[in-house]
């Protein structure tokens, strides 16, 4: 009897068995193999204009890409200008590989960045806006979990495997892509004398980080884990990859300080000491810097772009709560609105919520933990009250009263 090769249901079993030369189709398995292919193409299709369209998109000059950070980050208008120069040249460098640099044409080289801030300033947000605004594969990985070969933890490889599986397994667009290196600073050498007892852990890992910044072509197991000797490997050129690195350094300023104060000792002391801002020396941090932190001399050349991050202020804290595009209050209005309710806030709540956030000293982190607090009831109640609500304020004394009735612990868990 005549059998379908695919799904063995016999003649009778179906509609219309086709013949082949070796075998048999039947409607049924015409029709999913149909659909199989049309979801192939969309796939091609679709990493096919992704790939265009950075590529493809007119380059945004350096004060078009500001106004596009502007949307999503406030003030840090040093970093703004740092990352928007180095954007744009990291544009220029894509598109003249695309041409194939003529013989004597100069090669521009890649400028990995590097952003020194406390936690909860932004650089996070810095790199995943970047990423959002030239439409390419974004990972971020932590440098704590990362070790040397060998040892308990990742491999610095890894990193490219988020890489790739967030360019869906692109090999192509994940080599244009950008990895956010979080917690760089965990990382450093204990001490910037190489000559005391090497700490395999910090050390090791930047040896191997470097590898990647440089850029160089890697194998890299597609699964993640432990590289195998049985397993098969893909090749990532990390040539234009780009690297953003961030950490907080903590204690860097001494170091800022100590140089600064060297400096100082020439002639022009007291003109020089009059014009440094000692309540945010962040701002003074110069490459040498990183190298008295730990960092190896290698890594910190392979990180040209320095860019620092301010402390964010109350002001500033009030803005982030609702002026960038997808700010934390414009997505609780926009929850609400899904149920049509109308939410809004007395404007003093908002002083609250700052206030609160610098009180634990939770900074932007803690915007976030503190507004749930506030909304938890609300976002229960509401969408299941017999009676339609249409409008709903937060007032001062309700979210006083929310916050003062969630665990202390809670708030800064998040
Ligand atoms: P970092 O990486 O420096 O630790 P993040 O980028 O993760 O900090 O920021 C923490 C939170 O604070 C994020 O939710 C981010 O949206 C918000 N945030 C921090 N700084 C800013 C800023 N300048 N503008 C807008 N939001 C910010």
């Amino acid at each position: 009897m005549k059998k379908c090769s695919f799904c063995h249901r016999s003649e009778q079993d179906v509609e219309i068995l086709i013949d082949g030369i070796d075998g048999h189709i039947c409607n049924n398995c015409v029709e999913i193999a149909y659909e199989i292919i049309q979801r192939e193409d969309e796939v091609k299709s679709k990493s096919k204009t992704d790939n265009k369209s950075f590529l493809d998109k007119k380059l945004l000059k350096p004060k078009e890409i500001k106004v596009f950070l502007d949307e999503y980050l406030i003030g840090q208008d040093d970093a703004k200008k740092i990352l928007s120069v180095a954007v744009y040249n990291h544009y220029k460098r894509l598109s003249q590989d695309k041409i194939k640099v003529k013989k004597d044409e100069v090669e521009i080289e890649k400028s990995n960045i590097i952003l020194v801030g406390e936690t909860g300033t932004g650089k996070t947000l810095f790199a995943r806006t970047i990423a959002k605004m030239l439409k390419v594969p974004f990972a971020i990985v932590d440098a704590t979990v990362l070790t040397e070969a060998g040892y308990v933890g990742e491999d610095v490889e890894s990193l490219l495997v988020r890489l790739l599986q967030s360019a869906n397994y692109d090999i192509e667009l994940a080599e244009k892509g950008i990895v956010f290196i979080d917690e760089i600073d965990k990382i450093a050498r204990k001490s910037d004398n190489p000559s005391i007892t090497r700490d395999v852990a910090g050390e090791g890992v930047q040896q191997g980080l470097l590898k990647l910044l440089e850029g160089s072509v890697v194998n890299v197991p597609p699964q993640g884990g432990r590289k195998h000797p049985d397993q098969k490997y893909i090749s990532i050129n990390t040539k234009h990859i780009l690297f953003i690195c961030g950490g907080a350094f903590d204690g860097i300023e001494r170091k800022i300080a100590n140089r600064l104060n060297t400096k100082l000792v020439g002639y022009s002391a007291v003109k020089n000491s009059d014009q440094i801002d000692t309540k945010n020396l962040l701002q003074y941090i110069a490459p040498q810097d990183l190298k008295s932190f730990g960092l190896i001399p290698e890594i910190v050349g392979r990180l040209p772009i320095l860019g620092f991050l301010n402390p964010l202020d109350k002001e500033i804290l009030k803005k982030i709560l609702y002026e960038p595009k997808n700010s934390i209050i414009k997505q609780y209005e926009y929850l609400f609105k899904m149920d049509k309710i109308n939410l809004s806030f007395d404007a003093n709540v908002y002083d609250f919520i700052v206030n609160k956030a610098m009180e634990f000293k939770l900074g932007a982190r803690g915007l976030r933990s503190i507004c749930e607090a506030i909304m938890l009831d609300a976002m229960f109640e509401l969408p299941s009250k017999t009676k339609k609500v249409t409008d709903f304020t937060v007032t001062l004394e309700y979210a006083k009263e929310k916050v003062l009735k969630t665990n202390k612990s809670r708030l800064k868990a998040v």
